[in-house]
C-alpha cells in the first residue's frame, strides 16, 4: 500500500504550526508519530492534502515537573518515554502502565501521547489512565487557547471536541494526594501488540494507611463509544474500608456503566464479566500501591 500524495510541512515553532493549521483548514492534519494517521492514509480512510509535522517544534516532547504541584507533559512525548519516566511511574502510575502496554516496542517508540488522545479510539490505552488523574488538555489555535478536562474531550469513536484549527499543546496532571495509588489493566486476546478488549484504570486515595477510601476514580475503555467513568462504583467506595469483598462489589457495580459490543475480539457477555473481574483486580493493585505510598 502506498501513501496518497500530500504536501509535507515541518514548522520549527508552535506559532508557525498554528498559522499553517489555520490557513490550510480541513485539508491539513497534524503528523505526530504517524502510527495511526499514516495507516489510515494508506487505507484511504483519510486523504489530507497537507501534513504538518510536530517533529521540529522544540518543547513538545518534554515532561516538566511542577514544584509540589504536578506535571506538564508535551503531546509529542512517546509512549516509550512515558512508560520509562521515573516521575510518571512513581506518581502517575496508571499513565506509565498504560503507555507500557500500548502496542509493541516499535510502536511505542513512535506513538505519542497527543496522537493517542486525539485519535479518540474507544479502546485506546492512555485516555482511561488520564481520566483517573483528571488530566487537563490545553488546546491552542492561532487566535485562541482553552483548557478542557480529558473526560470532556471524547464525543464518540474517533470523534472529539478538538477543532480542525486546534493543536493539543500540553497535558497537565495535578500531583495525587498522599496515600494514593493507581493501576492500569488491559485485556487483549494476546499479551502484546493487541488493542484492548477491555481496559481499566484506577486511582485511589486513603485517608491514612489504615484508613477508609477518601477518593477513587475508575475509568473503563473499550466498553462504550468513549472511555467512561464508573461513577456508581466510585460512589459506593467512598468512605468504605478497603477489602477484597468491597472491591468485588465495586467491580459488579462498575458493569452497570458499560454498553460493550460483541465483535471479533470478544462477546458482550465476556466483556461484562471481564469488567467486573478487572475492576476489582485494579482496585486491589491501586490499594497495595496506596499503602506503600512514600512522601
Ligand atoms: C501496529 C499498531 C499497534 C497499535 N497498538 C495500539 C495499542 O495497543 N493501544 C493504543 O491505544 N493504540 C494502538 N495503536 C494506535 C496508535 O499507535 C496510537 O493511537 C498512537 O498513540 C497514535 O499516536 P501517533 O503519534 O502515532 O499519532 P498520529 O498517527 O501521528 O496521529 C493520530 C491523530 O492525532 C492527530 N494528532 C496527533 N497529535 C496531535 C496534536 N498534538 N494536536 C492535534 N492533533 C494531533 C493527528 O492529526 C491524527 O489525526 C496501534 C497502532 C499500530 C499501527
Amino acid at each position: 500500500m502506498i501513501l496518497p500524495k500530500f504536501d509535507y510541512h515541518e514548522p520549527t515553532t508552535l506559532e508557525e504550526a498554528l498559522r499553517l493549521l489555520s490557513e490550510l483548514g480541513g485539508n491539513a492534519r497534524i503528523l505526530a508519530g504517524g502510527t495511526d494517521l499514516l495507516v489510515r492514509m494508506k487505507l484511504k480512510v483519510e486523504k489530507p492534502s497537507h501534513l504538518i509535522s510536530l517533529r521540529k517544534i522544540p518543547g513538545l516532547d518534554t515532561i516538566i515537573p511542577r514544584e509540589n504541584h504536578g506535571v506538564t507533559v508535551g503531546p509529542f512525548v512517546t509512549a516509550a518515554d512515558l512508560s520509562k519516566n521515573e516521575l510518571i511511574s512513581d506518581r502517575f502510575a496508571p499513565v506509565a502502565l498504560a503507555a507500557g502496554r500500548l502496542g509493541a516496542p516499535g510502536v511505542r517508540n513512535r506513538a505519542t501521547l497527543g496522537g493517542n488522545i486525539v485519535n479518540a479510539r474507544p479502546a485506546a490505552d492512555l485516555p482511561p489512565a488520564l481520566m483517573v488523574l483528571d488530566a487537563v488538555l490545553k488546546l491552542k489555535s492561532a487566535s485562541s487557547e482553552r483548557e478542557i478536562l480529558v473526560g470532556d474531550f471524547f464525543v464518540g469513536p474517533g470523534e472529539s471536541v478538538i477543532e480542525p484549527n486546534e493543536l493539543l499543546v500540553s497535558v497537565f496532571m495535578e500531583r495525587p494526594a498522599p496515600w494514593s495509588g493507581g493501576a492500569y489493566i488491559k485485556l487483549g486476546a494476546r499479551k502484546t501488540l493487541e488493542i484492548s478488549m477491555v481496559n481499566v484504570a484506577v486511582m485511589l486515595a486513603l485517608q491514612e494507611p489504615e484508613g477508609p477510601i477518601v477518593d477513587v476514580k475508575i475509568a473503563l475503555g473499550a466498553v462504550a463509544p468513549t472511555p467512561v467513568r464508573a461513577l456508581a462504583a466510585e460512589e459506593f467506595l467512598i468512605g468504605r474500608q478497603p477489602s477484597e469483598q468491597v472491591f468485588l462489589e465495586a467491580g459488579a457495580i462498575g458493569v452497570g456503566m458499560c454498553q460493550p459490543i460483541t465483535d471479533h475480539r470478544g462477546t458482550m457477555e465476556y466483556r461484562c464479566l471481564m469488567i467486573e473481574t478487572l475492576t476489582s483486580r485494579a482496585l486491589n493493585q491501586a490499594y497495595q500501591r496506596a499503602i506503600a505510598w512514600k512522601p
